[in-house]
């Protein structure tokens, strides 16, 4: 069998029609599973408990004579079940996950295994504070590093999620505003390239949306943004490196316009990964940028996993940070300011009931102090270097949106696949086969059918080459018309093409039981 470079077979067309079906259902060491009200039944139950003796039921006949329809599994069924399911799961353990803007990096194992040491796993936020002062202690020492990476004033903490810490800069800029007596200023300039969280933010706080254009290089149009300035302008929200993956290199001269107009600088911090311990966005001018912990500092994200996303502020508007906040007492000792009234400064609120998510804070606070300021850099301009290597290999493959070097992510356009009956989506389900999560697809909306693809710093060069290797064999696969592939992708996967709208629209999310045939006989 021929082999490409890095060792791998190379493809000759083995669909999986070819393969005979089996008995069991089971795809080689791939088990079959039904739903898990399938797998167990209500009468059962894995759980053995004495009948109990001598107690008196104080329920008040309010007890329930129903079954609460719970599927009874044994424990190796229902450990089974779950296992086999995580078998048709891709996961960065488990491959390459070029999925763009969400910065998939590997989770360092001592990372989980701080955030679950007892004093933070089992921390509970109505303990009196003399008895969390170590936890107190993490979250104060993460402020501090997250407000010297950004050459920032001040941190709130509390947001539990990117689009969360969106909400607080903007409310933040929002109070400013207020008590500043600008209350008339409601208009927000948001890139057309902006994560859909920008605008939504924005519209969430009051502000009405003002699109600015891109120009030709994918970076923010200086002209189209100069006529949109005005007495009405509440700020800016911009996102650097931007969703092209570009560094956006009038940025010093955006802030200075804005702050021109009596505008506040909002970025969108959740590219943070390509430039951290090398620029700080605070010397940029930007007054508000929230921090995405589960893609900068790394912690499991993407399955419903916890998010955080602590928001810097600029002298400006650190004042406005909602409560609570840790606050160092004259005895050394640390406390949380839990109520506006309490605070030196003019809080806008309070964002979550307690603290935020320890269990993040401890994660990126070890990831930190485990990659030192020297790693942290290294992992930004690593993430960088990873980028440029996967644009420079697919370049003369596939057609790059912007000319140039890029930040973290490479964005190619589907201008390439012109003529190939082969659509972005086709391509993206064809990775699959492949063995790779797919990019991120047709986002940023400016450039056509686009491919974001960011590899992260934790891809060494093999698999680089590796991930290079499949990209260019499709890309080969698609302009020499073996066009099956590609529509009838994917071939190798446990489920194949879905109705990806009727999933989105009409999402059946409630199992029901089958009629049996005794219920039909009743009727
Ligand atoms: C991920 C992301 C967000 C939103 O962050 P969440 O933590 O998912 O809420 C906002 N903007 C950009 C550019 C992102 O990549």
């Amino acid at each position: 069998m021929a082999m490409n470079n890095v060792g791998r077979p190379s493809a000759p067309i083995a669909h999986e029609a070819a393969a005979p079906t089996t008995f069991s259902g089971a795809r080689g060491l791939l088990q079959p599973t039904s739903l898990i009200f399938e797998t167990g039944s209500i009468e059962r139950t894995g759980v053995d408990l004495p009948p109990t003796k001598g107690l008196k039921a104080r329920l008040s006949g309010l007890a329930r004579q129903t079954s609460t329809g719970n599927p009874g599994l044994s424990e190796p069924e229902a450990m089974r079940h779950y296992v086999r399911l995580s078998q048709r799961n891709y996961a960065i353990d488990l491959g390459m996950f070029p999925l763009g803007s969400c910065t998939m990096k590997h989770n360092a194992r001592l990372n989980e295994k701080m955030a679950r040491l007892p004093g933070f796993a089992d921390v509970h936020p109505l303990q009196p504070v003399s008895t969390v002062q170590g936890a107190l202690g993490v979250m104060e020492q993460l402020s501090h590093w997250l407000i010297t990476l950004t050459g920032m004033k001040g941190v709130a903490l509390s947001p539990k999620a990117g689009a969360h810490g969106e909400l607080c800069g903007m409310l933040a800029i929002h109070a400013a505003l207020d008590a500043a007596g600008q209350s008339h200023r409601r208009r927000v300039l948001v890139p057309e390239s902006a994560h859909g969280t920008n605008p939504a933010t924005a519209v969430q706080c009051g502000f009405v949306v003002d699109e600015i254009k891109a120009a030709k290089d994918g970076r923010v149009d200086l002209d189209d943004l100069k006529t949109k300035l005005g007495e009405d302008v509440a700020g800016i929200m911009l996102t650097n490196p931007n969703t092209c993956g570009l560094f956006e290199r009038d940025i010093r001269t955006i802030a200075d316009l804005i702050h021109g107009s009596g505008g506040y600088f909002y970025c969108d911090g959740a590219n943070f990964n390509a430039i951290a311990g090398r620029v700080r966005p605070g010397d940029l001018g930007v007054d508000a940028m929230h921090i995405n912990l589960h893609k900068t500092f790394s912690t499991p994200h993407g399955g419903g996993g916890p998010g955080s996303g602590p928001t810097v502020l600029s002298d400006a508007l650190a004042p406005f940070a909602p409560v609570p906040y840790v606050i160092k007492l004259a005895d050394g000792k640390l406390d949380l300011v839990e109520h506006e009234d309490d605070s030196d400064g003019q809080p806008f609120g309070r964002m979550v009931a307690f603290h935020g998510q320890m269990g993040m804070y401890s994660r990126a606070l070890t990831y930190m102090l485990s990659h030192g300021a020297d790693g942290i850099k290294q992992a930004s301009e690593d993430a960088v270097l990873n980028a440029n290597y996967v644009q420079a290999c697919l370049k003369d493959h596939m057609s790059v949106a912007f000319d140039g070097v890029c930040m973290h992510e490479a964005l190619f356009d589907d201008a390439w696949l012109e003529g190939t009956g082969v659509s972005t989506l086709d391509f993206a389900k064809a990775m699959i086969d492949e063995g790779y999560h797919p990019m991120t697809m047709y986002f940023p909306l400016v450039v056509h059918g686009a491919m974001l693809i960011e590899p992260t710093e934790s891809e060494s060069k093999a698999s680089l080459d590796a991930f290079i290797a499949s990209m260019s064999g499709l890309a080969l696969a698609a302009k020499s018309g073996d066009t099956a592939r590609f529509t009838g992708a994917p071939y190798h996967a446990p489920v194949k093409r879905l109705d990806e709208t009727r999933a989105a629209r009409k999402p059946i999310l409630k199992w029901a039981a089958p009629i049996t045939p005794a219920q039909i006989a009743a009727e």
